[in-house]
């Protein structure tokens, strides 16, 4: 890293909340993770692209966080920049009287969720449930309930680090099960999202959201920090069910737990670690294959990442 990069990175970013030495822990849900050396709020497509040509011409390290709920940042913190959406990207509305609806990335899904209600137009309930932004449900393509974003989304403005801004088709790209690659640790910025709902009766819009709240109250935890879902579901099975019938559930490692309720669930349940969040990863995926042979994919994604350089 060369220069006196903060100076520049304070300096250009006229629109933009800049902070240093951020303290990742209150950026993600798990609430565990060191600092990062520069967090930036983004507030304007003009701070975006003035924040990646100093990345670009500086050689710095970043990533990109959405509403830190799928995230795990590992004690020693993050070097380099950590760049997030603000308010300014978390508008949404309504095309022309039509089904179709436009949101910010960095609007949350509960928002989006509600909004879209008030329309009477459904179909995406499956996210109310979910607590990050419409940016990472899209880069995660995240799913419950059978349902999964990418079916939705017509559209998309994506920032690609070489070619700058644009709006492209989402069939251009291949969304897979809590895959995409539109996600930040490919160098890519999601900043808008067009999807196709369906026009349904606000009280049934209501009903569903309500029943799939009341069914996650009723089988995960809601009572420590989490990530949601630390592993992929392996084919034609689920994490839980074979990290239960490992006999796991409630094992410890200092502040960190596999959930009593759900087993694909580790909770912090007061001053854990990242090292001892990996640690039970680490326990878990031994286990669950010495006894099945299946090897657990994680799906919360653990920063630092390689980094990505864009020279
Ligand atoms: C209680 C709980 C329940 C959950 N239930 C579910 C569930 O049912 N289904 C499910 O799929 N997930 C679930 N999750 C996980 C998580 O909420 C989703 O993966 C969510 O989509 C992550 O969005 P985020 O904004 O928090 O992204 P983050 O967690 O901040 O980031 C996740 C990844 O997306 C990338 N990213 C984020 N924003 C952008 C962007 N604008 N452009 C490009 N890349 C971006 C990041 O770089 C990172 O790689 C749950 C989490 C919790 C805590």
């Amino acid at each position: 890293m060369s220069g006196d990069w903060r100076a520049e990175v304070r300096g250009r970013l006229a629109d933009s909340v800049v902070t240093f030495d951020a303290p990742m822990a209150r950026a993600v849900t798990l609430r565990v993770g060191g600092p990062a050396e520069c967090l930036v709020e983004l507030q304007s497509e003009r701070d975006l692209e003035a924040v990646f040509e100093i990345i670009a011409e500086r050689q710095l390290p970043f990533h990109v966080l959405g509403k830190g709920s799928n995230v795990l940042v590992r004690d020693e913190g993050l070097r380099g920049l950590v760049l997030r959406l603000g308010p300014a990207f978390r508008s949404v509305r309504r095309l022309e009287n039509s089904a179709t609806v436009e949101a910010g990335a960095g609007i949350s899904n509960g928002a989006f969720v509600d909004q879209c209600r008030r329309w009477q137009l459904g179909g995406m309930e499956f996210l109310v449930a979910v607590p990050g932004s419409i940016g990472g449900a899209i880069a995660m393509n995240a799913g419950a309930h059978d349902g999964e974003t990418a079916a939705f989304l017509r559209t998309v403005r994506v920032f690609f680090p070489r070619t700058g801004i644009s709006d492209r088709e989402a069939a251009e790209f291949q969304f897979a099960y809590r895959e995409s690659p539109l996600r930040g640790n490919l160098g890519r910025m999601v900043l808008r999202g067009a999807f196709a709902l369906q026009r349904l009766d606000e009280e049934e819009i209501r009903g569903r959201q309500q029943r799939i709240l009341q069914w996650r109250k009723e089988h995960q935890p809601s009572d420590f920090p989490n990530c949601g879902s630390v592993f992929k579901n392996p084919p034609g099975d689920f994490a839980a069910r074979l990290i239960d019938r490992a006999g796991l559930k409630g094992h410890t490692r200092g502040g960190a737990q596999i959930s009593e309720k759900h087993a694909n669930f580790i909770v912090n349940r007061g001053g854990a670690t990242a090292d001892e969040v990996l640690a039970l990863v680490d326990f878990i995926q031994e286990t669950v294959y010495s006894r099945t042979g299946v090897m657990l994919e994680l799906e919360m994604q653990v920063f630092p990442l390689e980094y990505v350089s864009l020279g």
